[in-house]
């Protein structure tokens, strides 16, 4: 028997428990914001920790390969998909309040986390209002808006560490967040649970700033198209959106994939956009922001290869 069909048992037997839920041969454009990919050989969604952690050993075991993923609103998969096991935690989805500090689950998605403090009257994670990731998705990425940052608010992580099979716990500097950057990046840890610390505050006042950061939001990014965000990071001195439309590249397509009419910041799928696209378009813009304004600008949106 293939590791793959040793693999699908396994999915179909721990389906059967309840433990998971499994799709195979499945178009990842159908589960991410760019709707862009194309099939992973499977895409599972754990229902708890456990099946999380016991699918990542038996993955393991039998060296498929595997990438864990919250929402996929940062990410850019591959045309010819996934060889492996993409795994959402899109089902670890509790939350405790407990005073100031609220513990979520990795799969939450941040807005929801944000509407929770809030009607606890609690502030800090305003600007998490509207982000489309997950708790995971967003302590990886330091994501950020409007001022604030995830370094900000959160005090801890309990994470899964394959590699020496325990679970721990990474709490303030021993995260290393950095401008869209922490420990997790580009290390086999597995986001499990974050702690969020946040202030008592008025909700009026709470609810006020999220609903501005709200309208710029609706005001400033092409909402109505699918796409990963902003797709380059901030570069010192300049602002990026700023870099790429006074280099003219506004509106520049490349098959499906154009630099948005409304906020040059970001990549849109126009329509039937290919990962190749956007790649041949983000090393376009690389090269012509070099060219005309000598500064070099990196990408913020993760390119998954298929194998
Ligand atoms: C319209 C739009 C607006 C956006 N606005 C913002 C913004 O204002 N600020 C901002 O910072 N970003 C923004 N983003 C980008 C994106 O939403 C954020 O980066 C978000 O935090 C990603 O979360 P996610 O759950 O979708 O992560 P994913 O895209 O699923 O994953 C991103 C990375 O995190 C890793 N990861 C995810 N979950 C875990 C886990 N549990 N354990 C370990 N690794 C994990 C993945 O492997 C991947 O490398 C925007 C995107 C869109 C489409």
């Amino acid at each position: 028997m293939t590791d793959y069909a040793t693999l699908r048992q396994y999915l179909i037997s721990e389906s059967e428990s309840g433990e998971l839920t499994f799709l195979a041969d499945y178009p990842l454009s159908a589960l991410c914001t760019f709707k862009i990919g194309g099939p992973a050989d499977f895409v599972v969604y754990p229902k708890t920790e456990r099946a999380l952690i016991s699918l990542v050993e038996y993955a393991r075991s039998i060296g498929v390969r595997y990438n864990v993923f919250g929402n996929a609103s940062n990410v850019l998969f591959d045309d010819p998909g996934y060889r492996g096991v993409v795994i959402f935690t899109s089902e670890l989805k509790s939350i405790k309040i407990d005073g100031p500090i609220i513990t979520a689950g990795s799969g939450m998605s941040v807005t929801a986390l944000s509407v929770a403090a809030y009607r606890s009257s609690l502030s800090g994670l305003e600007f998490t209002y509207g982000i489309p990731g997950s708790v995971g998705g967003a302590v990886y990425m330091n994501a950020g808006a409007y001022g604030g940052e995830i370094k900000d608010v959160c005090i801890s992580s309990r994470v899964y560490n394959p590699e020496t099979g325990e679970i721990e716990v990474y709490s303030g500097d021993e995260q290393r967040f950095g401008y869209r950057e922490s420990i997790y990046m580009n290390s086999p840890l597995i986001i499990l649970s974050s702690d969020f610390r946040l202030n008592e505050s008025d909700p009026v006042e709470i609810e006020t700033l999220m609903k501005n950061l709200m309208n710029q939001r609706i005001e400033k990014q092409p909402l109505d198209l699918p796409s990963a965000g902003s797709v380059f990071k901030r570069c010192k001195g300049y602002f990026t959106a700023k870099l790429i439309e006074d280099s003219g590249l506004k509106g520049k397509s490349i098959g499906g994939a154009q630099v948005s009419e409304k906020h040059a910041g970001f990549i849109v799928n126009k329509g039937g956009a290919t990962a190749s696209d956007v790649l041949k378009l983000i090393e376009h813009i690389q090269e012509e922001v070099y060219r005309q304004f000598g500064v070099e600008i990196q990408p913020e949106v993760r390119f998954i290869p298929a194998e």
